[in-house]
């Protein structure tokens, strides 16, 4: 089959390469999938795209037009792709449902890790051979209580190591996992209830039209002036404005994040030069208790070599003319832009 890839990072494109051992004609494309991009596909049956590819519903339309019959995407999260257009148009979507929970949950662990020791400013401090300790107070994780939110894939796997610290567990999830309790201890409450009991909070839901702005203005009031909030799952999970607030006036500690609100367009090139436009984002990585990293938590080598397997086993399904276990149903569809 032939295979356009659109978003094809440097560092993921021998794992493909290998992935697909010349099984397919897979052509990359360093831009993304766009309305400006979207005609690139021309002679193409499939195309990959990454979180950050527009899916939306015009741009589906366009490929139908092209006769692109196959969408895989190297993500689990699929809210960039307007699910319910793919179906009108028969485009199937299949995405990555797991490829390394541990990349994701080791990440947000991290940024914890990096708020609470200070480990950033420790270290700008010590290059300019600073070596005060006064302003790097943090605090123990052990008997300290983690607010869960989605219990998944990522989200038992961050219970697991977060038991392991001596954190007491709460979680909130439409689906329990009754497991966890005997495992970790962890006990299930309201998603209220979580923000006003919880020292730390770690977001693991995906992105649908109930989890966009899960954490509001509503639910940052009720958490504690401790609460370091963690969000390695999707931006728009948070409401951006009601953070900034929220941090302008210490009603949270301290914030971590892998993902944001408006990635298109900033996220995943390089603006050093020319800057960026989105005021909000500028705002945001003024607070010096905030971290933010730029959707990286995917990128170990396990889990880039299980998304380029699972990715290329999708479009061998497709190729075959077998069922491919991945697809998506449009049940969830939510477009980030539209
Ligand atoms: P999963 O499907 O295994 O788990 C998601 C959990 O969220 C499920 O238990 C589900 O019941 C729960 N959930 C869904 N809707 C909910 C709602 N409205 N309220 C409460 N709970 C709800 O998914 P996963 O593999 O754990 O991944 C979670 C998300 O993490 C993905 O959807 C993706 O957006 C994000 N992610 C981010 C990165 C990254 O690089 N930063 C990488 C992978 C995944």
């Amino acid at each position: 089959m032939k295979v356009l890839v659109y978003s094809a990072k440097d560092f993921e494109i021998p794992f493909l390469q290998r992935a697909n051992n010349g099984r397919h004609q897979v052509t990359y494309l360093k831009e993304a999938l766009s309305l400006d991009t979207v005609f690139r596909s021309v002679g193409h049956k499939a195309i990959s795209i990454f979180s950050g590819d527009d899916a939306s519903s015009i741009v589906l339309e366009t490929l139908k037009g092209l006769e692109v019959k196959y969408i895989a995407l190297r993500s689990t999260g699929y809210n960039n792709v307007h699910l319910k257009a793919a179906e009108k148009y028969k485009l199937k979507v299949a995405n990555v449902p797991s490829y390394s929970p541990y990349a994701i949950a080791e990440h947000a662990v991290a940024l914890l890790l990096a708020l609470n020791r200070k480990i950033i400013e420790a270290n700008r401090q010590v290059r300019t051979y600073n070596f005060l300790q006064s302003n790097l107070m943090g605090f123990d994780l052990k008997g300290k209580t983690i607010g869960i939110i989605g219990t998944g894939n990522i989200g038992s796997v961050m219970c697991k190591i977060m038991h392991g610290f001596g954190c007491d567990i709460i979680a909130y999830d439409i689906h329990k996992n009754t497991s966890l309790k005997d495992l970790y201890g962890v006990i299930y409450t309201d998603l209220e209830s979580l923000c006003a009991h919880s020292d730390i909070i770690s977001l693991h839901v995906p992105l649908t039209k109930q989890t966009y702005d899960l954490i509001s203005k509503e639910t940052l009031a009720l958490m504690k002036p401790n609460t370091v909030l963690i969000n390695t799952a999707r931006g728009a999970i948070v409401h951006t404005d009601a953070l900034v607030e929220a941090l302008e006036n210490n009603k949270i500690a301290a914030y971590g994040a892998d993902v944001y609100e408006k990635e298109k367009g900033t996220f995943f090139k390089d603006n050093s030069v020319n800057g960026i436009k989105d005021e909000r984002l500028k705002k945001l990585l003024t607070f010096p208790n905030v971290i933010l990293t730029p959707h990286q938590a995917f990128i170990t080598k396990e889990a880039v070599q299980n998304i380029a397997q699972t990715t290329v086993e999708n479009i061998d399904a497709w190729a075959n003319g077998q069922k491919c276990v991945n697809e998506l149903l449009p049940e969830e569809s939510i477009t980030e832009w539209d």
